[in-house]
């Protein structure tokens, strides 16, 4: 008897979804979605029974009217997409990216004065992790600079790097942002490389000028709005306390009508009381014309007033299905719906990311503040407990390696068994660390939420796949996925 012969198969570690009247598996060691024909589809439904010999399987298929080689070819699919096992697979382990992991983008926090005093703001409010008292509150040229050069210094070969300007109030410090524009394009041209930018700001500083020099310059902009004045105006306020809306609405409107060469998107931040997603996504789409609107929920500790709690947040799961019934349509009909909720898990799934962490902090991405210090991202910024360095001495390697182990899959124990940590991977270090006080904890107070989530999305991806693909090469190519 071979090796082959004697092996004992049974069911890998996966997901299942219907989508479209077929069947799925979401594959998780890998990654991937697998559509199982009928042969393929029996053969889960007998493993689902007890695991069962090689040779017991072949001839269960071949007495139902397989031919041998069919039987043969059918286990080695399946056996080799991981949807069978082995008695004796180990999972493996998922590698930590190298110590050396070139860096793609850098986001530059260009001041943290803010125009805005928006009561849940992670970088002001109760939550903050940010000591910024005796540093700089602008960024100055030279600090740019260096960052700029540290950017292309630490991205290794790649052809193209990312700049993101951030505050505070991102246009507070406008000069900067235009010297760096230049710096930065100068420096990447003369070594043969491209750089791109986009920029966070609360729209309130918009000029006819600025919007001219973002669309000139291909600068990606995304406004941070949470909707009609009812309910942008809750907590996105001034120092007086009076509401942003109606200064900031006319500037979107000519922000958009006149920023031609990228979309703008709007970033909505949910929070007790402003839940209301399908009437927040059709003003900010339809009446104002943003191009994607995304959502997310405020990161904050659960007794905060703002907060959105459990009930809550199955409202706002509630809404989110509306939505993305509303982009399946779209892209059934071939067009691109602006929910880009949606829109970013699909892109994941199209690449089949499998995560060693939730996101690019500390590893593709870093963050660098006013004083030119080194954070995880934008929201550690200026944080003492946080900073991995400055940018006058680079990445301090043993704090990087601290925060990324830390953060590292493998750590967290209770996503072990979970088959949606290919994309959640435990969820934003700094949610974390504002929940649990530990950048590397899961966040497990949201897993069954995430988990729908992901099965919607999963469906959403099935069923394009099923039946209109080219919807997603289509999709893949705008969003220059490779
Ligand atoms: S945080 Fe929760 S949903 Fe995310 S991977 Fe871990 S167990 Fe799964
Ligand atoms: S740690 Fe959180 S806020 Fe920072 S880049 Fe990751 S997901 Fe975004």
């Amino acid at each position: 008897m071979t090796a082959t012969e004697s092996r004992s198969y049974r069911l890998g570690e996966f997901h299942s979804f219907e989508a479209a009247g077929r069947r799925f598996l979401y594959l998780v060691p890998a990654g991937a979605v697998f559509e199982l024909d009928d042969a393929a589809e029996k053969l889960v439904a007998r493993l689902s029974l007890g695991d069962a010999a090689h040779d017991e399987l072949m001839s269960e298929l071949v007495s139902k009217g397989y031919s041998y080689p069919d039987a043969d070819e059918l286990l080695g699919e399946l056996y080799h997409s991981h949807v069978i096992v082995t008695g004796e697979t180990v999972r493996e382990p998922l590698a930590n990216p190298p110590a050396d992991f070139p860096l793609q983008s850098l986001v530059m926090n260009l001041t943290n004065q803010c125009n805005l005093s928006c009561t849940y703001c992670y970088e002001f409010g109760e939550d903050k992790v940010a000591t910024p008292e005796g540093k700089p509150k602008f960024m100055d040229m030279e600090t740019a600079r260096a960052s700029v050069d540290f950017l292309l210094g630490q991205s290794g070969t790649r052809q193209s790097v990312h700049i993101t300007f951030f505050g505070g109030e991102t246009l507070m410090n406008f000069p900067l942002l235009k010297g760096v524009v230049a710096y930065a394009t100068e420096q990447a041209a003369a070594q043969g490389r491209a750089v791109d930018f986009s920029l966070t700001t609360n729209a309130t500083l918009l000029t006819p000028a600025i919007i001219e020099f973002l669309s000139e310059n291909r600068i990606g902009v995304t406004v941070s709005m949470d909707g009609p004045p009812d309910l942008h105006d809750k907590l996105r306020v001034f120092a007086n306390g009076r509401g942003s809306y109606d200064i900031i609405e006319p500037r979107v409107k000519a922000l958009i009508a006149n920023h031609r060469t990228r979309p703008i998107t709007a970033r909505v931040t949910l929070t007790n009381g402003v839940t209301d997603v399908v009437r927040i996504y059709r003003h900010l789409k339809q009446d104002l014309g943003f191009h994607e609107i995304g959502f997310a929920p405020v990161t904050t500790s659960p007794d905060r007033l703002y907060s959105i709690n459990e009930k809550g947040m199955d409202g706002v799961l509630e809404q989110f299905h509306i939505l993305a019934d509303e982009w399946l349509e779209f892209a059934l009909r071939g067009e691109m719906h602006g929910f880009s909720n949606v829109s970013d898990t699909i892109a994941e799934l199209i690449q089949g990311v499998n995560k060693s962490h939730p996101c690019g902090a500390a590893l593709g991405l870093v963050g660098v503040g006013p004083s030119g210090d080194i954070a995880p991202c934008h929201r550690f910024v200026d944080s003492d407990t946080h900073s991995l360095g400055h940018i006058s001495t680079g990445i301090d390697r043993e704090k990087q390696s601290d925060f990324l182990t830390r953060g590292h899959i493998n750590s967290k124990y209770d996503c072990h068994t979970c088959w949606a940590r290919p994309l959640c991977a435990g969820g934003c270090h700094h949610e974390a660390f504002v929940r649990y006080g530990d950048t590397g904890h899961a966040n497990l107070h949201y897993c069954d939420w995430i988990r729908d989530w992901t099965d919607t999305c999963l469906r959403i991806y099935g069923a394009v796949s099923a039946v209109n693909p080219g919807f997603l090469e289509q999709f893949a190519e705008r969003k220059a996925l490779s």
